[in-house]
């Protein structure tokens, strides 16, 4: 389908795009990498009237460590994440996540931004986010916030971002023991059930874990009953096995749709659980 007839702006840096939005009263919309706003607009379940793209604005992208956190702008596009030798070096796991996402053309376009906006429920940076506790930048024309991942995915597409709000850039402490696992739609590559784990252990005891779920309900959440099981266990595979069992027996409302059915995606979240933990658990190995 053709999309509605929309204007069209390019913005050449964050303050001309935060001052596009808000001369746009409401009536803007950012296009970054188009890879899930232009099939809505082609379906007419999305009809705005001016486009402000914020896909060539340099300071937008990047990937940067200082301080010992991590920081990703809102404009670095998948394959840029999934190839940046630093994440690799210091949380694979988010470059890891970004090499599942789609095919080398959505890759090479969508953004992180734009995936954290746009809040499929089978996208899967949230699950990422989630596991890395991570801050989430944003700036509007006259202030700037910061929302924990654990706040910002709220439902279906909906997340905590006002109409007049570019997200920047997120920050992280970064996690070497942790690791995304996910059964994939076949054809483009969405999350039907995926889970990232991320350890903390010190003196043979996991201290904390942190465990994101994409794909599986309305908007990727915490697995907290696994997180407080794994609590002060040794990190043996045993531990995380026993504890996987309960991944998603909390959870009401499981997706079912032509790709999976509710029973099946239920069954699936501990095996993958399983598995991102046990992927987490190698990385320790490598690491100690
Ligand atoms: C064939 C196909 C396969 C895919 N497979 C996967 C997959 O396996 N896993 C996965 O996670 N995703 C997948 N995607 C989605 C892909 O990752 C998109 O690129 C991503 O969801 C949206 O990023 P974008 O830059 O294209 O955003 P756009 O489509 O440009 O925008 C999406 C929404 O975000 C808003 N937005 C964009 N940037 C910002 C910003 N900085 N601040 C505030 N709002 C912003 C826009 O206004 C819009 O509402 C797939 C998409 C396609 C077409």
């Amino acid at each position: 389908m053709i999309p509605t007839a929309f204007d069209y702006q390019r913005a050449t840096s964050l303050d001309d795009a935060l001052a596009k939005l808000s001369a746009s009263n409401g009536a803007g919309k950012l296009i970054a990498g188009g890879h899930s706003l232009v099939p809505l607009m082609k379906l007419r379940l999305s009809e705005p009237t001016m486009l402000i793209d914020i896909a060539r604005i340099p300071d937008l992208a990047g990937i940067r460590e200082q301080d010992g956190t991590l920081e990703i702008g809102a404009g670095t596009v998948h394959h840029d994440v999934a190839t940046s030798p630093v994440l690799r070096q210091h949380c694979p796991v988010v470059a890891d996540t970004a090499a599942t996402i789609g095919d080398p053309q959505v890759r090479n376009r969508g953004t992180l931004g734009g995936s954290l906006a746009h809040a499929d429920p089978a996208a899967d940076y949230p699950a990422v986010m989630l596991a890395l506790d991570a801050e989430i930048h944003l700036r509007s024309s006259t202030a700037a916030r910061v929302v924990l991942a654990r706040d910002f995915f709220q439902n279906v597409l909906t997340v905590d971002l006002a109409p007049d709000e570019i997200i920047t850039a997120v920050r992280f402490a970064p996690v070497r023991a942790a690791s995304y696992a996910k059964l994939y739609q076949r054809a483009s590559r969405f999350a039907i059930v995926g889970v990232a784990a991320a350890l903390d252990v010190s003196d043979g005891v996991i201290r904390s874990a942190r465990i994101g779920l994409t794909g599986a309900v309305s908007h990727a959440v915490r697995l907290t009953t696994v997180e407080a099981a794994l609590a002060g266990c040794e990190p043996t595979s045993r531990a995380c096995a026993e504890a996987a069992r309960l991944a998603g027996s909390d959870l009401e409302d499981i997706n079912g749709d032509i790709h999976a059915s509710e029973t099946y995606r239920r069954a699936m979240i501990p095996v993958f659980t399983r598995r991102a933990l046990d992927g987490a658990l190698a990385r320790l190995t490598v690491q100690s």
